[in-house]
């Protein structure tokens, strides 16, 4: 086999959940958008159905699909796009929960489906998804006369704990829902690291369960193999890959292992020359650019070849990694393709 072997720690994720929801004394949510992260939305969905988790979060309808279709009847399932046109028959066999978004999608889905559960996403300084105070202001009675399941907003900056915006929008949110009896959410992994006050009834963390930043004590959900399969001698001069980006200072010896960049190993990975995979504990650099199928790496100081190195692992994180590309965990993580023979740990 020459494909790249991914593996995802189910259990992992379930201990991730877990840890997180330890931290609070409010509901955890869990958010399975983009497949779970890429790590397969209905697998991931089972598993933290089983660990506790009784509301999921998806971006669209058809994930919602999906993920209704692995955990049966019972969860909630949200959608933060809320109720698009063209939805209606998908979140009503599915039972999904849309977060109405504006006045527009209100209407759209009280005329639809009337009397089917809602939840409300606010708009609270990032200017990207949910209702301003105005429009708010406007619908409110109206939106709560419907009881919504949940009423929601997102933080732009939690990852940076000290940003005045954390606070702003904080207040923002306690302003616009105060005295509403409906559960409500502010916070993604981020925000559940700034603690309680940021909790509310709901928090709906998605990259910490999958292993990745900010949730710095995660435990490793996703290992990444790719088979060596070739290994050559270089003499001081010569050069690797497209465009002899990397020219040999002295002899050294490169293998050349099977995945790049449309597994989702970016290309960006070989560009600033801290790309790096492991044999065992050991790094190896990459040299050279990373191709569309092959990474090249330097394994000059092995005393022996693996038969494969290892790209993401207990020794390099999603956020080593992306740290080497100029990218982030997420990313990283919901960039891996459909070419890795992925398997499975409960
Ligand atoms: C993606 C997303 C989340 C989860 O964010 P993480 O940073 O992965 O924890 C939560 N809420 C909303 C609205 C999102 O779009």
């Amino acid at each position: 086999m020459s494909t790249g072997r991914l593996n995802i720690d189910l259990g992992a994720i379930a201990e991730n959940w877990r840890a997180l929801d330890a931290m609070t004394q409010a509901e955890t949510g869990a958010v399975v958008k983009a497949d779970g992260y890429g790590m397969g939305a209905g697998r991931v969905a089972v598993t933290l159905a089983r660990a506790g988790c009784r509301r999921f979060f998806v971006a669209m309808a058809e994930e919602g699909a999906a993920v209704r279709e692995a955990l049966g009847p019972g969860p909630m399932i949200g959608v933060f796009g809320g109720h698009m046109a063209g939805d209606a028959a998908l979140i009503r066999d599915n039972q999904l929960t849309p977060m109405i978004n504006s006045v527009d999608q209100m209407l759209r889905h009280v005329e639809a489906l009337p009397g089917h559960p809602i939840g409300i996403q606010l708009d609270t300084g990032m200017n990207r998804l949910g209702m301003e105070p105005a429009e708010w202001a406007a619908l409110r009675d109206i939106a709560l006369a419907q009881t919504p399941q949940l009423i929601m907003s997102h933080l732009a900056c939690a990852d940076e704990p000290d940003h005045p915006m954390n606070l702003q929008q904080l207040h923002a949110f306690t302003q616009m829902t105060d005295g509403i009896q409906a559960p409500r959410s502010l916070s993604a992994t981020a925000g559940h690291l700034l603690g309680r006050d940021y909790h509310f009834d709901l928090t709906r963390p998605g990259i910490g369960l999958y292993g990745g930043l900010p949730y710095a004590q995660a435990r490793t959900v996703v290992t990444i193999d790719l088979p060596v399969i070739q290994v050559r001698e270089l003499a001081a001069g010569e050069a690797v890959g497209y465009a002899n980006s990397y020219v040999a200072p002295h002899p050294i010896r490169v293998a050349t292992v099977s995945g790049g960049y449309a597994d989702g190993l970016i290309r960006a990975i070989g560009e600033n020359g801290r790309g790096q995979l492991h044999a065992g504990q050991v790094p190896c650099p990459t040299v050279g650019r990373v191709s569309m199928d092959l990474i090249t790496v330097d394994v000059s100081h092995l005393a022996e070849i693996p038969d494969h190195l290892t790209i993401l692992g207990l020794n390099q994180s999603v956020d080593g990694l992306a740290d080497a590309a100029g990218s982030i965990g997420h990313e990283i993580l919901t960039s891996l393709g459909a070419r890795y023979h992925r398997s499975y740990r409960e």
